[in-house]
């Protein structure tokens, strides 16, 4: 199968055509594919390696379409680290077109595709570092099985874009079984569009939950569904310490989806009230606080959705979100921690404390999230294993808090059936090697701004598959930054 055998369903035209506006690409000069994933081209059907460069390169330059494309940029609106925004909608992408795949819809997003009406002050071009970072993180995220869009193919091409600095332009092709953000909600609510709000969850229940269109109450269905996913997308981001750093409503996907990579960076020395944007300088969005954002979120969701759906109904379904957020983070610590059996804070150590009193050790020592558990797969609970866990986390082994924690750990293990090999193997399969660390993102994006791409093509590989190691690799892959490294700036100039 190949590029222009795709299929195309294109849905959201058939919507109110206030959803949208018609917009072709712009066609940069010198475009040139970088790398594509067989992630993504597994999404599409297709293997990486059959797909037509030349076909590719021409849809990603805004050159040509595919058969059955009918490019659009959506129109949405949001809240914006707490105000409202009526002025959003795609200003730098376009959904070229949704392919019908095996699996369903997806989304073909042309992200860099030149300016349409909602681009307001914006030059509606990406560069090539956002690209890149957007590019690996749909690649990290999905190695780690945590929801989220993806993207075909990264390209460079020939544009000079200011931002900072100038920088080489690029294009991305995201794709997503779909681009429905809270934000489409918002805007139709503000406008007090009800009928128009109810054709959006008519076209989101057929094409995307079609279970919900038996049920009794079909809106109230998908939007317990969509706080269901969101609390369970956020604790798995809290538990393997991701900070999505622009949470603003329009950045939130209906179907439960990381959205929207800008300034995100995953957590490395330990620190709860961090955040990789540097212009969020009240912490908004800083990694503790993205489980209450989330809630906030959703709130200003089910308010816009009062129109169709009972207040007192829409209380009650988020009333699920903390419960269901609290226990997949508990579900997930367990797992990263080696433990099967569930035991509640009646029991001593429980999972709560003893997760707690695990982090609280990272903190105060600043060790590497990732790399403290991956270390503590190969504790055996003997004095040996003690000095070289210790080692491993940065830490004097006759540390009086690490030595109290790993006897709680002792006295859980002991309450386990499997033996230490099998939850050494457990372990190694649920805590990464590899992590999209910012400073070897930073590194693979000026290689390819040299015009060096291999190291993307090598990082993208490890961070698809992060849990085995690859053959020869040396500790370049897994050393934290330097403490001593002046942090890479990150913002939402993108
Ligand atoms: P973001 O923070 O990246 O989610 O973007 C917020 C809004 O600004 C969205 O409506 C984007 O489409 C728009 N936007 C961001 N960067 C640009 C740009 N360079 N040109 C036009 N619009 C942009
Ligand atoms: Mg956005």
């Amino acid at each position: 199968m190949n590029l222009n055998s795709l299929q195309f369903d294109n849905a959201w035209m058939r919507l109110p055509e206030a959803f949208y506006s018609r917009v072709s690409p712009t066609t940069w000069r010198d475009t040139r594919v970088l790398d594509v994933s067989p992630l993504g081209a597994a999404q599409l059907d297709m293997d990486s390696d059959s797909i037509d460069r030349e076909c590719l390169e021409a849809l990603m330059a805004g050159r040509e379409l595919l058969p059955g494309m009918a490019p659009i940029a959506q129109k949405y609106t949001g809240h914006q680290f707490g105000t409202y925004n009526p002025a959003l909608g795609d200003g730098r992408g376009l959904l070229l077109g949704e392919a019908m795949t095996i699996q369903g819809a997806m989304d073909l997003h042309l992200k860099g595709a030149g300016q349409t009406p909602y681009s307001r002050f914006g030059d509606g071009r990406a560069v090539l570092r956002s690209s890149i970072r957007e590019y690996l993180a749909g690649e990290a995220m999905s190695g780690l099985g945590i929801p989220t869009t993806t993207a075909l193919a990264v390209a460079i091409n020939g544009e000079r874009v200011m931002r900072e600095r100038v920088e080489p332009g690029a294009t991305l092709l995201r794709l997503s079984p779909s681009h429905a953000r809270f934000g489409h909600v918002e805007w139709l609510y503000q406008r007090r569009k009800t009928e128009d709000m109810q054709a959006l969850l008519w076209h989101l229940i057929h094409r995307h939950r079609p279970e919900f269109a038996e049920a009794e109450r079909p809106f109230e269905a998908f939007f317990a569904d969509a706080v269901e996913r969101t609390a369970n997308l956020i604790a798995a981001w809290q538990a393997y310490g991701f900070v999505h750093a622009v949470m603003n409503t329009d950045n939130m996907s209906l179907l439960g989806l990381t959205l929207d990579y800008g300034p995100y960076a995953f957590m490395e020395r330990y620190k709860p009230d961090w955040t990789p944007n540097h212009t969020d300088a009240g912490g908004r969005y800083a990694f503790d606080q993205q489980p209450g954002v989330g809630l906030w979120n959703l709130t200003v969701l089910a308010q816009s959705l009062t129109p169709l759906i009972d207040v007192e109904r829409l209380r009650g379904m988020l009333d699920e979100y903390e419960p269901t957020l609290q226990s997949t983070y508990a579900q997930l610590m367990r797992a990263r921690l080696g433990l099967t059996a569930k035991k509640d804070d009646d029991h001593s150590p429980g999972d709560a404390s003893l997760t707690a009193a695990w982090l609280k050790l990272l903190e105060q020592h600043q060790a590497d999230f990732h790399n403290a558990f991956r270390a503590l797969g190969n504790y055996r609970s003997d004095a040996d294993s003690r000095w070289q866990l210790a080692n491993a986390l940065e830490i004097a082994p006759e540390d009086k808090a690490l030595e109290t924690w790993l006897d709680d750990y002792d006295r859980r293990l002991q309450q386990e059936s499997r033996g230490a090999e099998a939850r050494k193997l457990a372990m190694d399969a649920v805590n990464p090697c590899y992590v999209l660390r910012t400073h070897l993102a930073q590194e693979v994006i000026e290689a390819a701004e040299a015009g060096d791409s291999a190291p993307l093509r090598c990082f993208r590989e490890r961070l698809a598959s992060p849990f085995s190691r690859h053959v020869g690799d040396g500790d370049d892959w897994f050393l934290p930054p330097a403490i001593t490294a002046p942090p890479v700036c990150l913002s939402c100039s993108s």
